[in-house]
């Protein structure tokens, strides 16, 4: 029986110990900090084999496969050791990717993952599809992967997609790239931007890159690297061919033929970037030949994730909005700039 020893109790760690079983390894889940009440009974009734506190590292290092979590750095003890030993260490995506042969359509970017991924989903869904979410939204992929689905949606985080090594979506979606986290890429941008790009880096001609063609960090890196995948842009400035543009506050889609997939005053979330978010999800869906009517009801219906420019309640004409999610300057940014009242910033 293959070891396989899973770094991280959370939901992602959890979800690779239970693919593990299934697929019949001998798992072993370590977690240095305390495993919550839950998760543990889910451990304890599988029969899987953990421990939490601490690492042991003479049962660690006899694992033939190592899943990590994403909230674990490079650089701690326990994973520099498990690279001197050359014991392979992946994160939980590469895991469950390896052990399904699903559609993947993989959603990452600096702000915008959670929208977009809902948005796809919600328009899958609405299409009749057979299809689940996941990633860095809802549960884990390894968790998804346990009953068989034809699709999988996944929200992607850098971290997530730096322990990648040969996972490979499908469709792969790169919404914006601004600084971000540096802390975990030694306060380099170049490195964080290089981390997102990994999303695409076992792509071929075959599958596709979906950007936002007016970002010019993802534009720069596109020209400035070979890349294997399809591109398809998206813009709200300019026209752009195999890809998706406004025009006249219409949504095109141009491929083969031009299509006008819906007016931007039918969408239901507000702001710019929603616009582009809309684009991305419209045009994923598009290149999955779902139908444009089923689209643009979608979009039309599209509640939006709680916490996203949420209408909270309204006071004396006094409009609330929760946008706690906002959790970087560009977000926030883009938020206050889809304002057309005066607006108070708390
Ligand atoms: P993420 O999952 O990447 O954090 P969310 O969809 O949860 O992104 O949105 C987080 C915040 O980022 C929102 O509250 C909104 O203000 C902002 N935002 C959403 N989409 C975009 C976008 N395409 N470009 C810039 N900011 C965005």
């Amino acid at each position: 029986m293959k070891q396989l020893v899973i770094l991280g109790g959370g939901e992602s760690g959890i979800g690779a110990a239970l693919l593990g079983k299934l697929k019949k390894y001998n798992v072993f889940l370590s977690d240095s900090g305390k495993i919550t009440n839950n998760y543990k009974d889910v451990l304890i009734n599988n029969e899987i084999e953990w421990e939490d506190g601490g690492h042991t590292e003479s049962k660690i290092l006899t694992a033939d496969l190592v899943v990590k979590s994403p909230g674990i750095p490079d650089h701690l003890t326990i994973v520099q050791k498990l690279q001197y030993a050359t014991i392979p260490v992946v994160s939980e995506i590469e895991f469950a990717a390896l052990n399904t042969t699903a559609n993947i359509i993989g959603i990452t970017g600096s702000n915008g993952k959670t929208t977009t991924t809902m948005m796809v989903y919600h328009i899958l869904k609405h299409a009749g599809l057979d299809v689940a979410m996941g990633g860095n939204i809802g549960q884990s992929f390894a968790k998804q992967v346990l009953t068989k689905t034809a699709n999988y949606v996944l929200e992607l985080s850098s971290f997530q997609l730096d322990g990648i090594k040969n996972f490979r979506p499908n469709i792969a979606v790169i919404t914006n790239i601004t600084p971000d986290h540096l802390d975990r890429y030694d306060y380099k941008f170049e490195n964080y931007i290089a981390s997102k790009f990994r999303i695409i880096m076992n792509q071929t001609s075959d599958d596709y890159l979906l950007y936002d063609s007016d970002d010019e960090i993802i534009t720069s890196y596109i020209k400035s690297h070979q890349i294997q995948s399809t591109l398809v842009p998206f813009s709200l400035s300019k026209i752009v061919t195999n890809g998706t543009y406004l025009e006249q506050n219409n949504i095109i889609t141009e491929f083969n033929n031009r299509d006008v997939i819906m007016p931007i005053s039918n969408l239901a979330l507000e702001g710019k970037h929603n616009v582009k978010n809309a684009m991305a999800a419209a045009t994923v869906a598009h290149l999955m030949k779902i139908r444009k009517a089923t689209i643009r009801e979608s979009l039309e219906g599209f509640q939006g994730a709680e916490h996203r420019l949420e209408q909270v309640l309204t006071i004396n004409k006094v409009k609330y909005i929760n946008d706690s999610k906002a959790t970087n300057v560009n977000a926030t940014y883009y938020a206050l700039e889809s304002m057309n009242v005066p607006t108070v910033w708390i």
